[in-house]
């Protein structure tokens, strides 16, 4: 006997008071998680509809007692249904609870009040807003400045697009209200009657050959009633954003919605406008400042039908869209598809599974796409174009210059900068143009240590070591935890305990000191900590505030700053030693990446990548811009050890407060699954790592265990998945969490 588990008001509050159903005969082989059906409810056995969560064999109660489900009601256009059967999935494949799966995909409702929509109107004719700008620019009030061009190309645009995008504070609105420049409309005449926004014929840009081979090959396919996934490689600034629009206009164009995540990093003001300019208000954003009621509302309009263009970053994928056409991933290669809490799902895969159950494409791009879509995308799974130039013709390639570090000590220079470097810096300080000090790490990052005994400083709370801030402080990056400096090493009071290694507060002091002159911005974990900060620091050097900016991966991901011409990435090899199998790809792409920053708007640009490993290939490949040799080295290594994409991994974690009990723990769970491995037939396609330590062993005093399990079958990891669940079940015990990821992204 069959039993469905059965939801009949479907919100957050409601999603674990589930009724228990007998699946009738006749409906055993045909009902599915996510199915509408009609159901005898209550003492008066009223008929009622509701959702199926879970079918199971396991009744909760006397099944004697258990009504019969009446009929499948199930209308494949209702949203609920696919995103129940999506969420039914993102269960199976990545291991979690029916519940945490539905709590990813469903919009959390919250009842609030209806907010106001707000535009804002420029008040000055041409001619005194001309005059007003320049005003502005003499007096240095940039935010003003920025609002003001913004509205003299606009006339008309959304309040809060500007305070979140533009980052324009409501006290300069407020000001510029008093002045009389502009106006906030507080009624909904924006969205009813400002269509003006949108104005096709004026924004599409007309599509290079390239551009065009592309876009066309996949509007005829669609056309043509084939969906698929489509990769398209292409470097920043190849013109890939007008491909997806031109495409979007077309699904778009016959009634179908459209989904496109960015990381939300590079969600900036400029790609949101674009966007809104050619395809007016039926584009809504999400990001992740937007409250859940805000969030909210925003799937409300998309389930009504009011927008049929999502953009925002990876949870944007839950769109409750009726008739899904395109999903588009930009920069699909980013580490934040992946999600971190359970289920751990990749907006990649997910997105594709979400394509087939609307019968929609997917359109992947990357100017360094992830070895998983280019495996694909070789194997055919995925169709793959290519797009090799920039497409505005002013835009060239930056010249790139390789430093080897071991040689400039070898020649007695000690600086962080390298004799190349420090002479191009001058050169633009000169000239007056920006720079770009690139470093894949925080703080001083070091650790500290003693040169007599060797002793490591480390976090009490976690297995990790302390990093060193400015005035000496230590502070751990895991949980917060932060001592005063230490003269003395606590073991063996030696006076000789110390660290000194680069760190972007270390740049900072070293540019300084070499060019008192030049002013300097820093943007890392540390200086953007507060709301906001991240958006003041690029708009101030965006708008030419300061020569120099420093800073960790955020700098290089998604901004245009056209008078920078020279970038520099410190120790190019420090993203190297990352001790997971996917550290060369990392460091790749942001190599990759930041040397794209250079020379944007006809500048020459130059990039000098100084580097301990000048013959690694990543190092070399990213400096000749060639992705291809990057792919060809690395899939080599990656099929040698079954890593994916040739092989699937799953990890499974184990934790626990009490080492001894995690220990035992991931031992028999072990054994569990070693004897499930040998007991099957496919016994050779299993190779189980572990249980070993995480490599950071402990974290806020609780412990971690791992059990590694690699297959080129992914089927036979989620069944041994399923296997661990069921263990983990039976063998119940809250001072043990046990938790799973296929095919990691990120180390642990
Ligand atoms: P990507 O998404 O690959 O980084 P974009 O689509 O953002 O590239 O294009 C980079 C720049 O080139 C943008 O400013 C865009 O407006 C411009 N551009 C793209 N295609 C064309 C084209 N066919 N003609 C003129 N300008 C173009
Ligand atoms: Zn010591
Ligand atoms: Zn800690």
């Amino acid at each position: 006997m069959k039993y469905a588990n059965i939801i009949v008001n479907i919100s957050h509050e409601n999603l674990d008071k589930t009724f228990q159903y007998v699946i009738p005969d006749r409906l055993k082989d045909i009902l599915n998680v996510g199915d509408y059906v009609s159901v005898p409810f209550g003492r008066g056995n009223k008929v009622i509809e509701g959702y199926v969560l879970e079918i199971t064999d396991k009744p909760e109660y006397d099944p004697g007692k258990l009504k019969e489900i009446i009929e499948i009601k199930t209308d494949s256009r209702l949203v609920e249904h696919k995103l129940i059967r999506l969420a039914y999935w993102m269960k199976r494949r990545y291991g979690s609870t029916m519940i945490n799966a539905l709590k990813t995909v469903l919009p959390i409702k919250k009842i609030v009040k209806e907010k106001e929509e707000r535009s804002i109107v420029l008040r000055l004719d041409e001619q005194a807003a001309y005059e007003r700008l320049e005003m502005y620019v003499k007096k240095h009030q940039t935010a003003r400045e920025r609002l003001l061009r913004e509205l003299i190309n606009e006339k008309e645009l959304d309040y809060r697009l500007v305070t979140s995008k533009l980052n324009i504070s409501a006290p300069t609105i407020n000001a510029m209200e008093k002045q009389d420049v502009l106006s906030v409309l507080k009624t909904r005449v924006y969205r009813n009657t400002a269509k003006g926004t949108k104005d096709s014929t004026d924004t599409a840009v007309k599509l290079n050959e390239a551009q065009e081979h592309i876009a066309s090959g996949i509007i005829d396919e669609y056309r043509q009633g084939i969906r698929g996934t489509y990769l398209i490689h292409g470097i920043t600034g190849s013109g890939k954003t007008e491909i997806y629009m031109e495409i979007i206009d077309e699904v778009v164009r016959e009634g179908k919605q459209v989904i496109v995540l960015i990381p939300e990093i590079s969600l900036t003001y400029q790609t949101v406008m674009r966007f809104y300019k050619r395809f007016g208000e039926q584009v809504s954003t999400l990001h992740s400042r937007l409250s859940d009621g805000e969030k909210y509302d925003q799937f409300e309009r998309a389930k009504k039908g009011q927008i049929s263009v999502m953009i925002g970053p990876r949870s944007a994928l839950f769109t409750p869209f009726e008739d899904l056409g395109l999903i588009v991933i930009d920069e699909e290669h980013e580490n934040t598809y992946k999600s971190d809490s359970m289920p751990k799902y990749h907006a990649r895969e997910t997105a594709i599974e979400l394509a087939s159950l609307h019968g929609a494409s997917v359109i992947l791009g990357s100017a360094t796409p992830s070895l998983e879509a280019y495996y694909r995308a070789l194997n055919n799974e995925y169709k793959l174009f290519t797009l090799n130039r920039r497409a505005k013709d002013e835009a060239t390639l930056p010249e790139v210059h390789i430093t080897d570090l071991r040689q400039e000590l070898k020649d007695g220079n000690k600086s962080m900068f390298g004799r190349e470097l420090k002479s191009l810096m001058e050169d633009r300080l000169n000239k007056g143009e920006q720079i770009m000090l690139f470093l894949n790490r925080r703080g001083y990052a070091g650790f500290v240590s003693c040169r007599a005994c060797g002793h490591v400083m480390k976090c009490p709370h976690c297995d990790v070591s302390l990093s060193l801030h400015e005035g000496g402080r230590l502070k751990c990056h895991y949980c917060g935890y932060e001592r005063e400096a230490v003269s003395v090493c606590p073991e063996c009071s030696s006076k000789l305990i110390g660290g000194m290694r680069a760190g972007t507060e270390q740049v900072e002091k070293e540019v300084r000191k070499l060019f008192p002159y030049a002013s300097v911005l820093r943007m890392d974990a540390d200086t953007t900590a507060g709301k906001g900060n991240y958006e003041k620091i690029l708009s101030a050097f965006a708008n030419r505030e300061a020569d120099v900016l420093i800073g960790t991966q955020m700098i290089v991901k998604g901004h245009d700053f056209p008078y920078v011409t020279l970038m520099g990435i410190l120790i190019a090899d420090m993203s190297l030693n990352g001790g997971d199998y996917r550290s060369a790809e990392r460091t790749f792409q942001l190599l990759t990446q930041a040397a794209g920053r250079a020379g944007r708007a006809g500048l020459k640009g130059d990039v000098v990548i100084q580097t301990y490993k000048p013959d690694h290939y990543a190092v070399t490949a990213a400096a000749t811009q060639d992705y291809r040799r990057f792919y060809d080295e690395e899939i080599v290594y990656r099929s040698l050890m079954e890593y994916p994409p040739v092989g699937h991994m799953l990890a499974i974690m184990i934790e626990s407060g009490d080492e001894e009990m995690a220990d035992n723990y991931a031992k028999t769970l072990a054994e569990a699954l070693k004897n499930d491995i040998m007991g099957s037939l496919q016994v050779k396609d299993v190779i189980m790592i572990g249980p070993t330590d995480a490599s950071i062993k402990k974290i806020n005093d609780i412990y971690r265990k791992m059990i590694y399990l690699k297959s080129k079958d992914q089927d036979r990891l989620v069944s041994l998945k399923d296997k661990a669940e069921e263990y983990r079940d039976i063998n119940r015990d809250k001072r043990i969490r046990v938790t799973f990821d296929q095919d990691p992204v990120n180390g642990y």
